[in-house]
């Protein structure tokens, strides 16, 4: 077959000047840091792959729309686009803007959190789980076990696993499960995307149970991509469409618009149910702003809209994920062990194939991304133990099975070239794998501590 390649449909006009650095630079840098990538300046990293949030590059358009901020108090022009947008290609009826996804999840978990809940959901998200946990639930874990597996390659690993569900469902009682959380392409499992037929089979689920569901839809269209290319039926569809099918099967939804909606800041509630729409109102006036503008300003609001009908296009979703694509397939073709299938916003590197010599207790990952960054400048991210954090009633230590580092590909930033240089770098760091040191906190926070935790080698 004749190879045809993926490419951008957009061109460059603007560009951002990077700083180079020296070997001796960036070994001061990651020590000054604890050795955790979330403490380095920005200005001392050469690719930015810690993350794909809030770092896209906006299109003209939205530049366009934020210098037609309405800036309001109450009542926004822009809140009424970015509710009619939010509308027309999601279908939920009700919006409430928040600061970023966490001020959602905020909100909706303490409407509908009690004390003593339990919250299933398809794998854990920091924040997503701490805001349960704050509103007194427990988070559940009920997705497939191919999830927690590196080597499947199983098309749907955001899949909910009903056994697990139901044993939950037996043990607790529906009365106790406020809701089920649904991740459309599960960051946390590697960019990993739920099938129409799951989501389909889990609102029946919902429906008998008198349980509601939710989504969290940050990454919705990267999943809808991954339905239209993997799953039977949808070959024809656009991205679009089932985009607006995955959202029509869902209750309520938790956005970060800094992912998918390719804006630098926000986020938003949204919902069908006028009840809990009021209920919402109430709540973001305490913790974000007035419900027209829940912590956004007129323009971002304005940048966001634009950003939501450009993310649904099937050219661009091709393009994004066919980059992250690219990055898997120059790593595997050295032999590099990665999370299969590829996930949709990042490529994810197997910790423990890569750095065997170093136990979970001396946090493999955390220890293989300050390598990464020491060897060419790249920044990773840790998502195994450190990401995973303690139990809150035992205080011990999660051992997750993964133990990844994420290469997270921001939208529209990064050229092919980039992508080259990353994998290069990778293969340099796994060959002198040997020399990598274990770590240990220096400074542990209570939560979240692979924010601001810092490490010191193990000699
Ligand atoms: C980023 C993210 C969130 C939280 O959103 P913020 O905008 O960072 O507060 C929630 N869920 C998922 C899956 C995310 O990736």
């Amino acid at each position: 077959m004749e190879k045809r390649s993926w490419a951008e449909p957009y061109k460059i006009k603007m560009v951002e000047l990077l700083k180079m650095t020296t070997r001796e630079q960036r070994e001061a840098a990651i020590a000054a840091a604890g050795y955790n990538t979330f403490l380095l300046k920005s200005e001392d990293v050469y690719i930015d792959l810690l993350t794909d949030s809030g770092v896209g590059a906006m299109s003209d358009r939205q530049w366009a729309g934020m210098m037609m901020g309405d800036e309001a108090y109450a009542g926004s022009r822009n809140f009424y686009h970015l509710r009619d947008t939010v509308e027309t290609y999601y279908g939920y009826k009700y919006t409430v803007p928040t600061h970023q996804g966490r001020g959602a999840e905020n909100i909706l978990s303490q409407i509908l959190i009690k004390p003593g809940d339990y919250v299933p959901g398809n794998m854990y998200f920091t924040t997503t789980r701490l805001h349960q946990e704050l509103a007194g639930g427990v988070f559940v874990d009920v997705i497939v076990d191919e999830a927690h597996d590196p080597a499947s390659t199983h098309p749907f690993k955001g899949d909910v696993d009903f056994n697990k569900l139901n044993a939950l469902l037996d043990e607790a009682g529906a009365d106790k499960i406020p809701y089920v959380c649904i991740a459309t392409c599960v960051n946390m499992a590697g960019g990993q995307p739920i099938s129409l037929e799951n989501l389909r089979e889990l609102r029946t689920w919902c429906d008998q149970h008198d349980i509601l569901l939710v989504h969290d839809m940050t990454r919705v269209a990267e999943n809808a991509y991954f339905i239209q290319q993997r799953e039977t039926g949808y070959q024809d569809r656009s991205v679009r469409e089932i985009v607006h099918e995955i959202c029509s099967l869902t209750d309520a939804a938790t956005m970060s618009s800094k992912k998918d909606a390719m804006v630098n800041i926000g986020g938003f509630l949204a919902m069908n149910d006028e009840g809990l729409y009021e209920k919402a109102c109430e709540l973001v006036v305490v913790y974000e702003g007035l419900h027209t503008y829940g912590g956004m300003a007129g323009r971002d609001m304005e940048a966001l809209a634009i950003g939501i009908t450009e993310s649904v296009q099937d050219d661009h979703i091709h393009a994004r994920i066919g980059q992250v694509a690219y990055l898997g397939e120059s790593l595997e073709a050295e032999g590099v062990s990665v999370v299969k299938p590829y996930g949709g916003h990042a490529i994810f590197l197997d910790a423990r194939a890569i750095v065997p010599h170093l136990p979970q207790e001396q946090f493999p990952a955390q220890a293989l991304a300050a390598a990464l960054y020491v060897d060419a400048g790249i920044r990773a991210m840790e998502r195994g133990a450190v990401s995973a954090g303690r139990n809150r009633q035992t205080g011990e230590n999660h051992m997750p099975k993964l133990e990844l580092v994420r290469l997270t590909i921001p939208r529209r930033v990064y050229t092919q070239a980039h992508m080259d240089v990353t994998a290069e770098s990778v293969v340099e760091v796994m060959k002198n794998a040997a020399s990598v040191k274990g770590l240990r906190f220096t400074y542990e926070p209570g939560v979240l501590r692979f924010f601001q935790g810092r490490f010191e080698e193990i000699e």
